[in-house]
């Protein structure tokens, strides 16, 4: 980390008053460093505790030297608010807000990586990071025969931005819904009027727009009285919960969750061997950040002949993030310095022919990655290998 330069106490009260306060409570032990997986790649030194230390002097974002600017701009969007360094922090410092908070005064300022200025001007304009058109958003349930909600159906299936639109992605979505209706669920989607729910801008501080998507999603939630929704995501999982306070009397469900349950009720029923060595990969949202670990493991474990296998050490809590989070999917570092590449050596190492995942920006992010390292592992959604094991 360079940079850093004069005390400016203006800039320091307005990254604690947006969310940054976490950072009084660091006492520079360092071990949300060691917890980090940027330092995992060679020569990177990613010093998160300085983050703390920096905004307590004031001295962060305050140079006169654009070079210096530039730097620690990069720096502070690296994080891809994974929450391992929270995990092991023995004061309970949530450094991925205190880095959204640093990242808001920085948004506000115009000074963010390019890569992801195009990406949040897509999502305000359109709705979606991919800048598609709202009225496609339920093209891929066209022939599913899905119903749009109407308030007679129990549940609102929400796909995520990435299904509704991506070509592969749209297959999950696909797999997700034929999986409920044959369990019997009753649900339906709202497809046009439904917006992204925001979370990846708001991480990277782009809090005007979050607020855009957290007003569209609630009226039109409010205007259709949802009140149970299923996602494929787990960040429209968390943020629904954590970060849309008219939600509050929503119940949001993961999908694992669901067909968790349709299994214990006996209204799933995997029949169909899957005769593949399988590796689940703990996305950081739904595991370290939700608690979901069990779930997805029994779930593949009720598939007959599956050969579920783990990745040493780093599973569980002990994830390592594919870099996909705070739009990293959309940023574009050099091949030696993605975490992706880390992970993919991880996974690669178990000799698993499957890597199955339950989030999209997961499934986007290795199944690039393994074409560019010519990894011969296929990568599916856990929505697919369970749809794939049922009978007729
Ligand atoms: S682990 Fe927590 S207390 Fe220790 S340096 Fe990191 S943020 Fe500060
Ligand atoms: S949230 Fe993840 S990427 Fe960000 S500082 Fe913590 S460990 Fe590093």
């Amino acid at each position: 980390m360079r940079g850093i330069i004069n005390i400016n106490p203006e800039i320091r009260d307005a990254i604690l008053e947006s969310g940054g306060d976490d950072a009084i409570k660091c006492y520079s032990c360092g071990r949300c460093m060691a917890a980090c997986p940027w330092n995992l790649i060679d020569d990177l030194d990613y010093t998160t505790y300085r983050f703390c230390q920096r905004i307590k002097l004031g001295a962060i974002v305050d140079s006169e030297a654009k070079e210096d600017i530039a730097a620690d701009t990069d720096e502070v969007f690296r994080c891809i608010g994974c929450d391992s360094c929270r995990h092991e922090c023995p004061r309970g410092v949530n450094l991925s807000d205190v880095l959204r908070a640093v990242r808001r005064i920085l948004v506000d300022y115009d000074s963010y990586p390019a890569e992801l200025k195009g990406v949040i001007s897509r999502l305000y304009s359109s709705g979606n990071p991919l800048g598609e058109s709202s009225a496609k958003r339920a093209d891929w349930a066209k022939d599913l025969g899905i119903p749009h909600f109407d308030g007679t159906q129990e549940f609102v299936y929400f796909p995520c931005c990435l299904p509704a639109y991506d070509a592969r992605l749209k297959l999950v979505a696909e797999a997700t819904a034929s999986l409920l209706t044959k369990a019997g669920i009753s649900f339906g989607i709202i497809g046009e009027e439904e917006f992204c729910c925001g979370e990846a801008v708001r991480r990277v501080g782009a809090e005007k727009v979050f607020q855009s998507a957290v007003n569209n999603n609630t009226r039109v939630f409010q205007k259709f009285n949802v009140k149970n929704v299923i996602t494929t995501s787990p960040h429209c999982f968390k943020t629904f919960q954590t970060d849309y306070p008219a939600f509050s009397d929503i119940q949001i469900m993961h999908v694992v969750q669901v067909l968790h349950q349709c299994l214990a009720d006996g209204k799933l029923k995997p029949e169909r061997p899957f005769k593949k060595k399988v590796v689940y990969h703990d996305p950081c949202t739904l595991g370290r950040q939700m608690g979901i670990y069990d779930q997805p493991r029994e779930l593949l474990q009720s598939i007959p002949e599956l050969n579920l296998v783990e990745v040493p050490v780093f599973n569980r809590e002990f994830s390592v993030c594919c870099g996909a989070g705070a739009m990293g999917l959309w940023r574009d570092w050099p091949q030696d310095q993605r975490l992706v590449k880390i992970r993919t050596e991880q996974i690669f190492a178990t000799g698993a022919d499957v890597l199955c995942v339950a989030c999209p920006y997961c499934l986007q992010m290795f199944e690039e990655n393994f074409k560019s390292m010519n990894v011969d592992i296929e990568v599916m959604d856990i929505s697919e290998i369970l749809f794939s094991s049922l009978g007729q």
